[in-house]
């Protein structure tokens, strides 16, 4: 299931391509948005070949694969953690990411102070919403998210910059862009309180599924795996 080289990089361009000519249909400016490149479960020399074509910024969901993929790469790239984390698996990499995307919990939040701060360095995350309300899916509901992002608002190491969210998984991408309106509007209301220490700046929304659409509606982050790097193959 491994890409070709060469394969990889003519996804990486079309995967930039599709999302400039998302933001023109939108009248956004292309550099408002970041493409994270989802890296998951795929090897160094994947990443190594994305970063040829000026990738900086790679999404993992596995606290052992950052580990070990920081060892072969440290800060020559961003990396993103994405994917539900553990709170006693955060001493592991809150001065390793650049930013942590899933925060689910004011549990989560409190430990990754508690890391920050012996470390002492600052961190940027944005928390976590199960906008579409699925059982499956971690996250705070729309009516929790305010109350929360004042609560991580108090922890000083922490830097709330935005929300996050999956949205459910379709073959209809359209079907999402409710979901991704609801989630602007929602920063929106959270960054309209005012709330000390909370930013409310980046939206990390749209998969290789659903990420034009996501761009269309806002987002600032977009997260693409499969179509960059191919399907992933978890029996390995
Ligand atoms: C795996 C993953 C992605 C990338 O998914 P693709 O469909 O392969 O683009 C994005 N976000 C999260 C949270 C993920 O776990």
């Amino acid at each position: 299931m491994e890409l070709m080289k060469d394969q990889i990089q003519e996804n990486l361009k079309e995967v930039r391509r599709k999302a400039d000519e998302a933001c023109r249909r939108a009248g956004r400016d292309p550099q408002e948005v970041t493409l994270l490149a989802v890296s998951k479960t795929k090897p160094i020399e994947d990443i190594r070949t994305a970063m040829e074509l000026g990738q900086h910024a790679f999404g993992e969901n596995y606290v052992q694969e950052i580990r070990d993929k920081y060892e072969a790469l440290g800060d020559q790239v961003e990396w993103h953690m994405i994917g539900h984390l553990q709170r006693n698996k955060v001493k592991y990499i809150v001065d390793k990411v650049r930013m942590i995307h899933s925060v689910d919990t004011i549990e989560l939040a409190q430990q990754i102070e508690k890391e920050a701060a012996k470390r002492n360095v600052d961190i940027d995350v944005l928390m976590e919403v199960n906008i579409a309300q699925e059982e499956s899916k971690w996250g705070f509901t729309a009516e929790e998210a305010p109350e929360a992002a004042k609560q991580i608002g108090t922890l000083p190491h922490v830097h709330l910059h935005g929300l996050m969210t999956s949205a459910p998984i379709t073959d209809n991408a359209e079907t999402n862009r409710v979901y991704f309106r609801g989630l602007r509007q929602l920063a929106e209301k959270i960054g309209a309180e005012n709330y000390p220490n909370v930013v409310m700046d980046t939206l990390s929304m749209g998969m290789t599924a659903d990420y034009e659409v996501a761009i269309e509606e806002g987002a600032t982050i977009v997260r693409v795996g499969t179509a960059i790097f191919g399907a992933r193959n978890y029996s390995k």
